[in-house]
């Protein structure tokens, strides 16, 4: 075992754990080697990662458009769950008044754990209105006004 002394000037290779005797006192591996080998790890688990999260994105919006195409926009939470909707994997979070609505995508929802309500789908096409572009925000937000006025 190092005492304090040698562990100030002792290093370790971030991959195999072996001291590094040579180089900058900040060297971080010991080889080219093993400065690889993690790298390629880093990544490899980055890309696993993002394919989890796109999977899952997928999943979801599948089980969205299946009820949507029956025309049910209300569906208990543990019925989703069961085949295989996970309420954490949303595309946006909105609140809107005290509420927080949620997107998918392109469907629009409200969630709890007890039940998704409210799916409708908004339209991803981008109006003008004279000169001025119209966001999609500006759609949302005109088409959220609408329904309360
Ligand atoms: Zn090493």
């Amino acid at each position: 075992m190092a005492n304090k002394t040698d562990e100030k000037e002792v290093c370790h290779c971030m991959e195999c754990g072996d001291t590094i005797r040579y180089g900058r006192a900040d060297k971080k591996f010991c080889s080219e080697s093993c400065k690889n080998r993690w790298h390629n790890r880093e990544e490899k688990s980055t890309r696993g990662y993002r394919l989890r999260v796109r999977n899952a994105l997928a999943r979801n919006y599948d089980i969205l458009a299946s009820f949507y195409r029956q025309g049910i926009d209300n569906v208990e939470m543990p019925v989703l769950k069961a085949l295989g909707y996970d309420p954490s994997f949303v595309t946006s979070i909105m609140h809107v008044g005290k509420r927080i609505e949620y997107m998918c995508y392109d469907f629009r929802f409200r969630q709890t754990s007890l039940r998704l309500s409210r799916l409708t789908k908004i339209s991803l096409v981008v109006h003008r209105s004279g000169e001025k572009n119209v966001s999609l925000l500006d759609l949302m937000i005109d088409d959220h006004d609408k329904s309360f006025a």
